[in-house]
Order: structure tokens, then sequence, then C-alpha cells
């Protein structure tokens, strides 16, 4: 989960990074309020989770607690990139002499963690290292020594930057261990006139499979933006990702629910339907309430047309999921109007099938491959409406 800069300026804070001082607020008032308290010089940022909010206007240095309200007026309420800000940060300005770049992040095809620096911070990374490549330093973190002192030297030496921040990398590798995160970015890391060194910006990607022991991060939540179905499902504790076509797609055990995307897709492309609505998994030992939530969630999808359930029976066999789905169709009463499609092999298929032949409901073909099932719910996708 991506962090937002005010909650990874926090996290620095917290573990020794020196950031500047400043708050959060919501109207240009409060806005007003907390320039006042630090003093006038101050910078108003857009807090959205999205790069470039000083390209778009969403990072104004202002000098007086007035221009501060009006810097507020004009950045609350501003769509950056699709993000809608409904907060800013007020931070004291800093005297800024120098701009760097630090990243430390988890490099997935060399196994191991990477420290990325460069001396030509403030501007866009991407173009750096398209244009510039020599100008960052490209360092590999060993995950069981991780960043010392010596370590924090090089790196800084590697990247041209002044020895006196290699206190701030020292920290910066402290928060990307301590709080389990995949990324940890600063840009820039400012030298001040006054030759300190201080995090002005920061980008925090948390890895949500450590969320079990970081219980401070159950307070993080992710954007407002997120997609109210997401969202439902995420509460729901479902793997639901939300995708743009017309059928819907249940199914457990994640792989499955991959090839059937597949298979769905190609099916769809044949019959002239838009192909998968989604992604959702509801694991092995999915119970009847899980399946009503997960049909619920996906039912309730305006863009779905017809879903396809593909269950392979295992530890939970297929008659208890067949049950099951009877059951949850059941729980969702008249919320069920589009067709379904089930597609069951495994453990104790036939009396799975069994259980739903005898239930019948109207809405529910029984096929039995998943080649057959995904060219019939592609075929009910793209029928036309009946009147
Ligand atoms: P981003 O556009 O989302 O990356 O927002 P940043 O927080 O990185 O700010 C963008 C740019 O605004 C920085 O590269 C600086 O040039 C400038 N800036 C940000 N904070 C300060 C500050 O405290 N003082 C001064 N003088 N400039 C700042
Ligand atoms: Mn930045």
């Amino acid at each position: 989960m991506d962090l937002f800069e005010h909650e990874a300026r926090d996290l620095f804070e917290r573990h020794g990074v020196p950031v500047p001082r400043g708050k959060v607020a919501t109207t240009p008032e409060s806005a007003r309020a907390v320039a006042a308290e630090l003093g006038g010089s101050v910078v108003v940022k857009a807090q959205v989770k999205t790069g470039g909010r000083g390209k778009a206007g969403g990072v104004k240095v202002v000098h007086s607690p007035d221009d501060a309200e009006q810097a507020a007026e004009d950045i609350l309420g501003m769509d950056i990139t699709g993000h809608l800000v409904h907060q800013v940060l007020v931070t004291e300005a800093s005297a800024i002499a120098e701009e760097y770049y630090l990243s430390f992040l988890l490099d997935r095809a060399a196994r191991t963690f990477l420290a990325m620096a460069s001396a030509e911070g403030g501007m866009d990374i991407e173009t750096v290292a398209a244009t510039k490549p020599g100008a960052l330093a490209r360092i590999p973190v060993d995950p069981l020594t991780g960043v010392d002192t010596a370590l924090a030297n090089r790196i800084v030496k590697a990247a041209g930057l002044p020895t006196a921040a290699a206190d701030a990398v020292c920290a910066l590798w402290t928060v990307f261990t301590e709080e389990d995160a995949t990324l940890v970015e600063v840009n820039p890391l400012v030298l001040t006139t006054d030759g300190t060194v201080v995090a002005v910006d920061g980008k925090v990607t948390l890895d949500a499979n450590a969320a079990f022991r970081q219980p401070s991060h159950a307070g993080f939540v992710d954007s407002p933006d997120e997609n109210p179905l997401e969202r439902r499902a995420r509460e729901a504790g479902l793997n639901y990702v939300k995708l743009d076509g017309d059928i819907g797609v249940i199914g457990n055990g994640a792989g499955l629910v991959m090839s059937t995307l597949d298979v769905v897709a190609a099916a769809a492309a044949e019959a002239g339907a838009r192909g998968p609505a989604n992604f959702l998994d509801i694991g092995g030992g999915a119970s009847a309430e899980i399946m009503a939530a997960g049909l619920g969630v996906i039912l309730d999808d305006e863009q779905v047309r017809s879903v396809f359930v593909n269950v392979f029976g295992g530890i939970t066999a297929c008659d208890a999921v067949a049950a099951g789905i009877v059951r949850a169709l059941a729980l969702l009463g008249d919320r069920a109007a589009k067709p379904l499609v089930v597609r069951l092999d495994g453990n104790n298929v036939a009396e799975g099938r069994r259980i739903l032949v005898e239930a019948a409901h109207p809405l529910v073909t029984l096929v039995d491959t998943m080649d057959d099932a995904a060219s019939a719910v592609a075929k009910l996708a793209a029928a036309e409406p009946e009147a």
C-alpha cells in the first residue's frame, strides 16, 4: 500500500530522518493557522498518491499565512491526474542549496534490495535514468547485513552526495526495514543553505504481507479514490481485482482464476463479449458466506452481464461448494439476477452436480468443462437482453 506524503513524513520523523516541521490541513483557514504557527514561510502541498504534484501546481512555496490560505484555497479540490485533493500538508519552507534523489527498493529480478541515489534530484528520476544513466548510482544492499555507516558512505560517494547525507541514508534504511516497506523514496533530499540535510518529499510503499506484525499500519487507509467494489471486497476479506469486461469470474485458487481469465478472454473475443469483469479468488476452504459475499460483489457490478463460477474441489469438496452456491443464491434472493454458468470438477464432483441439478435454480447452467463453460458464459454476456 502506498502512503500519503504526510504519513511518510511521520514515519521518517519516528526513525530519525530529518524532516521539516509540518501539519495536515483540510481547509484554507486551518492551513493559515498552521502557517502562522510555523512562522510564515511555508510550503503548501497537495496530498495525493500520485507523482508530479509540483508540475501540476500542487506544491506552492509562500511567505505569509495569508498566502498560505490562498494557496490552500487553490490546491484543495484540485484534480491531479484523476486524484482529488482532500488535504494539504503545510510544512516550514527549507532554504534549498541542492536537491538529491535517494531510494531503497526491493529488486525482485536481482533477488535483493537496491539503493538508488543521484545528485540530480528534484526532477523526474525516470528522466535522469534515461538521459543521464551515469548520474544515477545503483548499489545492491544485502538483506542480511543491511545499510551500515560504511555502506551509507559508499552510497553517497557513488552518487556525488555530501558526506553529511550519510546519516539520513542510514535512517531511511531503518524506515525501510523496521516498517516493512518495499519502497522508500525521497525526491528531493535537500541540502539547505546552512548545510543540513532534510527529506523534503517522501514516498513509501508498505508490504501488506507484513501487516500482521505491524499493528500501527492498520491506521493507514488506501486512497479514498479506491474503486468502491474493490473496497467492499477488501472489507469482506476477498481477493478481488476489478477489470474492464462484462463477464464476472469466481474461482477457488489464484492459479485457477488466472487461467480462467485467459480462457474467458479468448471465449469473449470469439462470442463478441468484452471479457472478464474481475479477478476473484475465494480461496480453498470457501464457505457459503464467502461465496455469497463474492457473488454479491460481482452481481452488483453494473458492467457484469453473466457470471462464471469455476471451482475445482480439493480439500473443500464439490458437494460443499455446490451447497455453498445454492445457499449463496438463497441469501442473495432478488439480487441474483444475472445468468450463472457453473463448472465443477475434482473431489466429489458427482454429488456436487447432483445438488445443483436438484436445486434447479433458473439462473444456473451447469457445464462440464472449463472451455465449454467459458464459451457458454461469453455467449450469455454477448446476447441481447430479453425485453
Ligand atoms: P512532487 O512534485 O510531488 O515531487 O513534490 P515535491 O515535494 O518534491 O516538491 C517539488 C519541488 O518543489 C521540489 O523539487 C522543490 O524544488 C520545491 N520545493 C519543495 N519543498 C520546498 C521547500 O521547502 N523550499 C523550497 N524552496 N522549494 C521547495
Ligand atoms: Mn518530489
